[in-house]
């Protein structure tokens, strides 16, 4: 490709709406433009970054034994109130009518459909296992769209279901698609690591995130530094500290006036916040419920949310709910006379003695409060494990980072073909409802976060797999005949290797030139200059090191060299 003839505009200056580096670097290279919140056009440049990625994904899955297949983006409601997910979905999922008032929707994700594939094609376990994939573009109305393609409503994804006859089959899928990944995140030259997610109502060890370690990063990845282990933070137990143990003191009503968050709370009884129980209440499915964590702890959602079993939205209650539930204002409930639905407590809060909880009235707290004297409740673990507590399998310290989603590999089990009569008949001529697994990779937020990984304060560093050109060729001075036609020479030979080469034929001073070759990263430069009337040119990776001064007939072979270093072949 030649730089004169490409759509493509670089910006010196940093866009004010983009706060990451991904987010900058992609609009200052000239990767994509926003069009709407959420939503963006891919650029020359961007696109083949994307289809890059797409083909490794593809590779792979095809390795896998998956099979390519492409649904349509706009659904039927009638597929989702069947599974019962029209309603669920709740605001996230774009919806639409046609001209004779029939709902659709635009795919957020694709189970339905697929599910509804499989019970109309597959009859027999003879068939079985399937795993059909297809790349596509999903809508989703995030509530926060934010840092450019990281979080989008409008995004690529890989989406892969298999099924199988049974557990044993699904296993086996499962596995088989964690290795898929683990090449297709290394190919790509992202260091993504697989932690454990929670799997919801389904349970157990049945679902699987790979991560990519980052300090924008949404979602907060638990860590062992001794072993292997490794889950968000949804999902990895907290172990509950035992108090100092104490002789159970009289329950005492103290007037604490204005006194309601746990910081004033500590302030007042000048004690710490481990001396204090919260009672934080929820709206869940429009029942009034009540969680309590010791005063320095974190509820975690998704632990209550699967302990409240089948809850779809779990809210903060509303003032008013609180003030039913406890007859006082905000910051003064506790667990003695609170009237909820259920109440939830935390293992921890029952190794505790004589702490202090809000005392349902407005102005008050009790003192001298204990698990099962005074109150009772279900015992569960229910928030958030925090550093420095022991990893649940070799019982030494874990740290937690912030990490990015970039895959998610999912045991549904019969889910979805249970809800959807998805059936087969099995060897004993039984009809069964299909095994199913899901399996998922952002295309797009992959792009963004290996832009997160490789970039330097001149700005991006394409690994060669996916770079939209492997290569740039700099002929410093267009109007020299000799520097020109050399250039010509190599981009024409390095192009029959099946190189990719960004030729910047451009008449512009060289400086510009370098600068946009590095902030749109491309791996490796050949400089045609002065040089060339002794037969050298100048040879530079992105990554750093030396320009070095090569011979023009070595080029192809330095190339070639940089190929085979990265394992990858020239065609
Ligand atoms: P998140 O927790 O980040 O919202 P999710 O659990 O909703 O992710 P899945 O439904 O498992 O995501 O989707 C599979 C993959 O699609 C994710 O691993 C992620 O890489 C990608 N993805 C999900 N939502 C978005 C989005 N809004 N923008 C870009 N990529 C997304
Ligand atoms: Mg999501």
């Amino acid at each position: 490709m030649k730089m004169s003839k490409m759509l493509v505009s670089t910006l010196r200056e940093v866009p004010a709406e983009a706060e990451i580096a991904s987010h900058k670097l992609m609009l200052r290279a000239g990767l994509m433009r926003k069009m709407a919140s959420g939503v963006y056009n891919y650029m020359p440049l961007g696109l083949k970054v994307l289809k890059n990625i797409e083909d490794i994904v593809r590779e792979e899955m095809d390795k896998a034994g998956a099979q390519e297949f492409l649904a349509s983006a706009m659904l039927p409601a009638e597929l989702w109130q069947e599974s019962g997910r029209w309603d669920a979905y709740g605001a996230e999922m774009f919806r639409l009518k046609d001209r004779n008032n029939r709902d659709f929707c635009l795919g957020p994700t694709h189970e339905e459909v697929f599910t509804d594939i499989a019970r109309n094609e597959i009859k027999s376990y003879k068939q079985l296992p399937v795993n059909l994939y297809q790349i596509q573009t999903k809508y989703r109305d995030e509530r926060r769209p934010r840092f450019g393609i990281m979080r989008s409503r409008e995004f690529i994804m890989k989406d892969a279901y298999s099924f199988d006859k049974d557990e044993e089959g699904l296993d086996k899928s499962f596995k088989n698609m964690h290795n898929a990944y683990v090449k297709i995140f290394n190919r790509c030259g992202l260091d993504a690591k697989c932690v454990e997610a929670d799997s919801g109502a389904i349970g157990g060890a049945n679902s699987a995130e790979f991560m990519v370690k980052s300090e924008v990063g949404e979602d907060d990845v638990v860590f062992c530094n001794h072993c292997d282990y490794a889950a968000n933070i949804e999902k990895a137990p907290s172990t509950p500290e035992e108090a100092l143990k104490e002789e159970f003191k009289e329950v005492k009503k103290v007037e604490t006036p204005n006194v309601k968050t746990i910081e004033q709370l500590v302030e007042f009884f000048n004690t710490t916040e481990k001396k204090f129980v919260k009672t934080l209440i929820f709206n869940a499915d429009n029942k009034i419920i009540a969680v309590m964590v010791r005063g320095d702890r974190e509820v975690n959602e998704v632990k209550v949310t699967n302990a409240l079993g089948g809850v779809i939205n779990l809210n903060m209650a509303t003032p008013e709910e609180v003030a039913s539930a406890t007859s006082a204002a905000v910051g003064f409930a506790g667990p003695i006379g609170i009237k909820v639905s259920r109440l939830l407590v935390d293992e921890e809060v029952t190794k505790m003695y004589n702490f202090i909880v809000g005392a349902n009235e407005t102005g008050y707290h009790f003192e001298n409060v204990n698990y099962s004297r005074d109150f009772e409740g279900e015992v569960g673990d229910y928030r958030n494990i925090t550093v420095g507590e022991k990893c649940p399998v070799c019982g030494k310290e874990i740290t937690i980072s912030r990490g990015t989603e970039v895959g998610h590999i999912f045991k549904l089990g019969t889910k979805y073909s249970e809800s959807m009569n998805a059936n087969f008949i099995d060897e004993n001529g039984k009809e069964k409802p299909f095994v199913m697994g899901c399996y998922g990779i952002g295309i797009t937020r992959t792009m963004a976060s290996v832009i997160e990984q490789h970039n330097d304060e001149n700005g991006i560093i394409w690994p060669l797999s996916i770079a939209p050109y492997h290569m740039s060729i700099i002929p410093v001075n267009v109007k020299d005949e000799e520097q020109m036609k050399v250039a010509e020479e190599l981009y024409n030979s390095l192009k029959e290797l099946g190189i990719e080469v960004l030729m910047d034929d451009r008449n512009e001073r060289a400086g510009v030139k370098f600068k946009d070759a590095e902030l749109i990263g491309i791996p490796m430069r050949v400089t045609v200059g002065k040089k060339v009337t002794e037969g050298s040119v100048e040879f530079k990776l992105r990554t750093g090191g030396d320009n070095e001064l090569i011979k023009i007939e070595d080029v192809c072979k330095r190339v070639k060299e940089e190929f085979e270093k990265n394992n990858l072949k020239v065609v």
